[in-house]
This record gives C-alpha cells, sequence and structure tokens, in this order.
C-alpha cells in the first residue's frame, strides 16, 4: 500500500482501514504537509467557513482521585497545592466570560468527590437559569451512566473525555490497572446514547505511542464519530511517573489534526492550550491545518497555576479579558474570524 492512496482515499472522504492509517502515519516524514494542512483548510472551510468557536474553560478543581501516570494533578502528586473553586467564583468566572462574548462554557476538573451529582446539577442549572442560551459543557471524568443522565437533564448537553488511547495494552502502560480502556469506552457510547455532543481525543507522543496505536485511535474515531476531538502534545510533568519522557511534537500534533478534519469534517477541534505552550504560534498552526476550536482560560488567576496537567502550561498570568483579546488578534492574523456563538456541532445540518 502506498501512502500516497491512502492520503488520496483520506482526501475523498472514505474511511480508512487499520493498515491504511498505519502506513499513512508511518510515513508521515514523507507527506507533503502543506498540501495536507490545504485539504484540511478546504474541507474545515466548507464545514464551518472561517469561523472559530470560543470556549470559556473554567478549572473548578484540581483534587483528584485518580492517578494517570502523565497527569499533574494525579492523586498520588502530594507536593502540587490543590483548590476547589466555590460555586459564586465558578458564576463569577461565568459573568466574566459572558460579558466578553462567551457562549460556552466548560467546566472541567479533576474527578473531585466533593462535587456530588447534585452538586454538579444545581451549578449546572444555575448557570443554565442565568445564561439560557450559552451551552454548559462538562469535563469531569468517568463517571456512571446514572450520573450522565442527571448531569444531562439539568442542562449540561457537551461532554468532554478524551479516550486517551485506544489501545489497551498502551491504555495500561498510562493508567493504573483499576482504570480500564474499556470503561473509558463505556462513558463515551454512553454519553453518546445519552444525546451529548461529546468530545474525544488523545495526546501525542505519550509514552509507549506507536503507529499502531495511534493507527488504533483513527479506526476508534472513526467508529464512535465524536461531535469534537481534542488532542494535543502530550508534555512532562516533573511530579509524575514520565517527567523524563519526551514531549510529542508540534510536527505530528499539526500532521494529526489535520487527518482528523479530513476523517470528521464536522468535528468541532481545539487548537490546545499545549500546543500552544510547545510553540509561540502553535495555536495559529493548529487552526491552519484544520482545527476550529479555542478554549480561553476563564479560571480566577489565583488558581491558573495549579491546575497544572504539564510543565510549561502558557497563559496562566493573563485575565479573560487579556487573553480573549490576545486571541481574537492572533485569529485575524491567520485569516479566520473569532465568533460569538455557540458553535454547536454542524454535522446534522448538512
Ligand atoms: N478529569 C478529566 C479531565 C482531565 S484533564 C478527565 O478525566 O477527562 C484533560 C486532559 O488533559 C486529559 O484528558 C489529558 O489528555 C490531558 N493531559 C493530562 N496530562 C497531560 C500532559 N502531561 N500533557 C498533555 N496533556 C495532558
Amino acid at each position: 500500500m502506498d501512502y500516497r492512496d491512502v492520503l488520496e482515499q483520506l482526501k475523498k472522504g472514505n474511511p480508512l482501514s487499520r493498515e491504511a492509517w498505519e502506513t499513512l502515519i508511518v510515513e508521515r516524514e514523507s507527506v507533503d504537509t502543506a498540501s495536507l494542512y490545504a485539504a484540511a483548510d478546504a474541507v474545515r472551510r466548507k464545514s464551518y467557513g472561517d469561523a472559530v468557536y470560543v470556549r470559556g474553560l473554567i478549572e473548578f478543581t484540581n483534587y483528584c482521585g485518580r492517578n494517570c501516570y502523565y497527569c499533574g494533578i494525579r492523586a498520588g502528586n502530594e507536593r502540587l497545592s490543590r483548590y476547589r473553586l466555590t460555586e459564586e467564583e465558578i458564576l463569577a468566572a461565568c459573568e466574566t466570560g459572558y460579558g466578553l462574548g462567551i457562549r460556552t462554557f466548560v467546566l472541567q476538573g479533576g474527578e473531585d468527590a466533593y462535587f456530588t451529582d447534585d452538586r454538579i446539577c444545581a451549578l449546572v442549572g444555575e448557570i443554565k437559569r442565568r445564561y439560557p442560551e450559552a451551552a454548559v459543557t462538562l469535563s469531569l471524568g468517568e463517571k456512571p451512566r446514572a450520573s450522565y443522565e442527571r448531569y444531562f437533564a439539568a442542562g449540561a448537553e457537551r461532554y468532554l473525555l478524551r479516550h486517551e488511547t485506544a489501545d489497551p495494552k498502551h491504555y495500561g502502560k498510562l493508567h493504573p490497572a483499576a482504570q480500564t480502556l474499556s470503561n473509558r469506552k463505556r462513558c463515551l457510547y454512553d454519553l453518546k446514547e445519552i444525546g451529548y455532543q461529546v468530545g474525544a481525543g488523545f495526546m501525542v507522543g505519550s509514552p509507549g505511542q506507536t503507529a499502531r496505536t495511534l493507527a488504533e485511535d483513527m479506526i476508534f474515531l472513526q467508529k464512535l464519530e465524536p461531535h469534537m476531538v481534542g488532542i494535543g502534545p502530550f508534555i512532562p510533568h516533573a511530579d509524575t511517573p514520565f517527567k523524563d519522557d519526551p514531549a510529542g511534537t508540534l510536527e505530528d500534533t499539526l500532521f494529526f489534526l489535520a487527518l482528523l478534519r479530513l476523517a470528521l469534517p464536522h468535528a468541532l477541534l481545539p487548537a490546545t492550550t499545549a500546543l500552544a505552550t510547545i510553540h509561540p504560534r502553535g495555536r495559529e498552526m493548529g487552526l491552519s491545518a484544520g482545527a476550529n476550536v479555542v478554549m480561553p482560560n476563564l479560571s480566577p488567576v489565583s488558581v491558573r497555576d495549579k491546575y497544572r496537567l504539564y510543565d510549561g502550561k502558557v497563559c496562566t498570568g493573563e485575565e479573560a479579558a487579556e487573553c480573549i483579546s490576545c486571541l481574537a488578534r492572533r485569529v485575524e492574523t491567520i485569516g479566520y474570524r473569532i465568533v460569538s456563538d455557540r458553535g454547536d456541532w454542524k454535522g446534522d445540518d448538512i
């Protein structure tokens, strides 16, 4: 199989086999990336024009009961100073964001037992009561189906839960044995069935990742057909078992963003903070390679540095307003436009 033929199939919108994905991924150094990114950009413009959607990220707790080996806020990290925002602080972050034109709030955190289903539902309900036209996205990790159902009934419409890797062995290298790929997948399918717009995704360059595990990721995403896919480079954190592992690269991340845009033409793909962390123009390059979402931080500046999933995270010092105007300028320099819109998935309209 020639990788150029595989690329042609992908550009035509045909789903690829595991072998075809692997061929393309193995040959990634040979691919003409300028033409790949141009093809991805054409698909993105066909689906969403030049719009870049904004999601206001509220990192509301860094307490976590899990022990993912790559993550800086893992339960086992005793050096981290822990915080959780109060309901008032979370609502104040929404108010600031709303005033700046943001119409999607993403509540993300560790798996913190303090935030019971009752507390999450009350919070979601209050945000929806104050801002009925805004979308609430949750990113709280793995929960029983009944909890996802309750959050949905309370008004949450989207859920981000990266699958991290679709290869069970690789999953086992990244997580303790008590955490399984099958439960992660169960969560994603439950969320989809309940009616959420669902986001999966993986880190590029995570320890133990190979062309084969990446092909498995692409096959899984092709099958799940998530509405959103979050990918960013793995970046080591000094207080984790992977502290000495190398970070994922800019080139690989851009390559996978472009492949995802071609494989899932209507996906909402963020140019992530991790991408901006490994290169000063990483976000812009991500947008030019197929991404169409940015996620400015609305968390109070006082806690930003504590939500440290990885080292060197950028944009921890600026107030939300500064952050958004900086993003808007950056987006314009590359020929796109920030829109004040919920930015729902448009696949059903077409
Ligand atoms: N508890 C939630 C949110 C996790 S943090 C959940 O389980 O979904 C959000 C994402 O950050 C993770 O899914 C992971 O892919 C990413 N992340 C964690 N540690 C990272 C690291 N060291 N480098 C890059 N990304 C990381």
